[in-house]
């Protein structure tokens, strides 16, 4: 009983701390004066080609009019960049596009072992959920799916820290070949925040996992 209360409350505090975080990384990433400046700049997916030419990644692209941001699918080698009218507009648009850039030129093996880890850690999840349904679950099983979560959140973290500090110089060399260097000043005041508010949305869904299963665990002990 202890570990879920003590897990609720982590969640919470962790939760207020996001919703604070987040709120400045919007007030951040929206400025009507920049957002004209970049109106000048190319299309989401001519900004991309540049940038994939610079850092000499070959991956494809695909544009989505309907996801609201950009993603680098690994085992697809292929960026799906985001088309929206808000994503053709906002300022911080060559950030988010450099960002999966990089991505795309990152250590295979460490891509390997985060979309390896990734799939482990659902699959044993699955087990162990099946598992404390039949109340054949125990908090060491529990322990474990913990353990793997954290392994799989740092090989994560490795790429998503990596693409966030590296994305910010990309941008600056892109913007500066068009005298826009300052929008690059801005996105370094974007990225501490961006990075932080990152690591809260990837640990508070494994908090929530784990708080669900230990709560599975003390439900099955009391009826059994
Ligand atoms: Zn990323």
């Amino acid at each position: 009983m202890a570990i879920f209360i003590l897990l609720v409350v982590v969640m919470l505090a962790l939760y207020l701390l996001n919703a604070k975080l987040l709120k400045e990384t919007q007030r951040l990433a929206s400025d009507e004066e920049l957002d004209k400046v970049t109106e000048s700049l190319p299309d989401n997916e001519e900004i991309c080609t540049e940038i994939q030419k610079d850092l000499g990644s070959k991956c494809k692209i695909e544009l989505d009019d309907k996801a609201k941001s950009s993603a680098y699918i690994f085992f697809l080698n292929k960026i799906i960049l985001s088309n929206t009218e808000s994503s053709k507009k906002n300022y911080s648009r060559v950030l988010f596009i450099a960002h999966e850039c990089v991505h795309s030129v990152q250590d295979r093996l460490t891509h390997q072992m985060n979309f390896g880890l990734a799939n482990i850690k659902n699959l044993y999840d699955i087990i162990l959920l099946v598992l404390l349904l039949l109340r054949k679950g125990s908090l060491e099983l529990i322990m474990i799916s913990f353990l793997i979560s954290f392994v799989s959140f740092y090989y994560r973290m490795i790429l998503e820290a990596d693409a966030v500090y590296r994305s910010v110089m990309v941008s600056r060399k892109y913007l500066k070949k068009r005298d826009l260097e300052y929008i690059a000043d801005k996105y370094e005041e974007i990225v501490p925040k961006t990075i932080q508010s990152m690591y809260f949305s990837y640990i508070m869904p494994i908090l929530a996992r784990q708080s669900a299963f230990v709560f599975l665990l003390l439900v099955g002990r009391v009826f059994s």
